[in-house]
């Protein structure tokens, strides 16, 4: 469910006609509801209900300053990848016991910044990760908390690009290899060994891969307490999916989700711990842009809009679907019309949607993507040196710019010239 609906014959999103945004911060632009944020971080801390539990919005599928104070506000913890998802997260206040350390490669420096700063605990995701953990907190008289993050082998059904899981992706141990990795950090004097960590991917539509992972896990939580480790507290990721298309088979529910952790895991006694990115932030958001041509091929027509791939990189990226839809309401029986809809960047990439039909839109008019808010803004770059988008978000009838377009010159000014030339 979102807050992006027609009212009175025009897209809004909460109580704001989206033409009215377009006229004041220019096309192409990201839009955010504080309704829509709100409401899915709710549904997830509901569906934990009875659980000791602690949602940690994976920032890194909308990392806005608004969004993140928006959903801090609510009590959300927060699940970083980075040394700069982990500033961005106490720029907003959210305390260091919080805020969970995720990703395969954080180097010394990011350790050293978040024990600094404090942190829940770090997701460890290999061996050598461990000993330069160990040896960075002992440096600082410190104890890190840590999580070991197992690969199950689980099938995540996904997109191949966003399945971590399997064995043959980069993330986390061997599940097989757990007992004597666990056995190694608890011998390490800097590190504090309190769960167990898990995450398969992302656009899962099926709550099958995800208990397949976590009854492994049980398993795993009743192993390692008979060799002595202390497990209290489980992560187990993010990665449940959202609907893209409208006539899509609706992918579960946080509530169905909840039941399903409480069935596996529940009898274990541990806090449990969930890192949901696209489910908080990706329907919660709409890219607007506006229609440049309408350009007619040989045996297609075309719709060239002034949003690119270096805005909204999924479909190029992922193959991702998008609906499109015109930001004035259609009327009903309105004239379907057939498009290729494509940016202006110099790529056959740079291509949204193939032979897809909509009611008929023309140069001029305002076109909305819908489901934009998750890796969108987060991914653009400036490629063909297109400014970054602005990010606008909503709340009931006031909007407010939270991400400015830099001018021309903020772009050209960021690059150096060397003396010599
Ligand atoms: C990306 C990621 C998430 C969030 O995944 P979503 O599919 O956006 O819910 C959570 N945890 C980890 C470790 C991740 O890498």
């Amino acid at each position: 469910m979102d807050h992006f609906l027609y009212r009175n014959g025009a897209l809004h999103a909460e109580d704001v006609p989206v033409a009215e945004i377009a006229a004041a911060v220019g096309t192409p632009f990201y839009v955010y509801s504080t309704a829509t944020l709100l409401r899915h971080f709710q549904l997830f801390d509901e569906a934990l209900e009875g659980l000791d539990h602690l949602v940690c919005y994976a920032m890194k599928a909308a990392s806005n300053q608004a969004i993140l104070k928006t959903l801090a506000k609510a009590g959300a913890g927060m699940d970083v990848v980075s040394g700069g998802e982990y500033m961005r997260a106490k720029a907003v206040g959210v305390p260091g016991d919080k805020i969970v350390f995720s990703g395969v490669g954080k180097t010394a420096a990011e350790i050293r910044l978040a024990l600094e700063g404090g942190i829940r605990q770090f997701n460890v995701e290999s061996e050598p990760e461990m000993e330069v953990l160990d040896a960075t907190a002992r440096a600082m008289g410190q104890v890190a908390p840590i999580t070991i993050r197992v690969n199950p082998d689980v099938d995540a059904r996904t997109h191949a690009k966003i399945a971590t899981g399997k064995s043959e992706n980069k993330f986390g141990i061997p599940i097989s290899r757990a007992k004597e990795v666990y056995a190694l950090a608890a011998s390490m004097p800097g590190l504090d060994v309190v769960g167990i960590d898990v995450h398969i991917g992302s656009q899962l539509t099926d709550l099958v891969p995800f208990e397949l992972a976590y009854r492994k896990v049980a398993e795993l939580t009743t192993q390692l307490r008979a060799e002595g480790h202390d497990i209290r507290r489980l992560d187990l990721g993010g990665g449940l999916g959202i609907p893209y298309a409208r006539d899509n088979q609706a992918p579960p529910l946080p509530s169905d989700y909840g039941a399903m952790v409480k069935r596996t895991l529940g009898h274990l006694g541990c806090e449990i711990e969930i890192e949901p990115g696209r489910l908080i932030a990706g329907n919660a958001g709409i890219m607007v842009s506006e229609v440049i041509y309408v350009k007619s091929g040989e045996d297609r027509d075309f719709l060239i809009i002034d949003g690119a791939m270096n805005d909204l990189i999924r479909p190029a990226m992922y193959e991702a679907y998008h609906d499109i839809v015109p930001v004035v309401e259609p009327a009903p029986g309105a004239e379907q019309a057939t498009f290729d809809i494509v940016g202006p960047v110099c790529e056959t990439g740079d291509t949204f949607a193939r032979g897809r039909q909509m009611p008929a839109v023309t140069a001029g008019d305002l076109v909305a993507f819908r489901s934009a808010g998750a890796y969108g803004a987060v991914m653009s770059s400036e490629y063909n040196s297109r400014p970054l988008i602005p990010e606008v978000l909503v709340n009931g009838d006031q909007f407010a710019v939270i991400r400015r377009r830099p001018t021309f010159d903020e772009m050209i000014n960021r690059d150096t010239i060397p003396e010599w030339l």
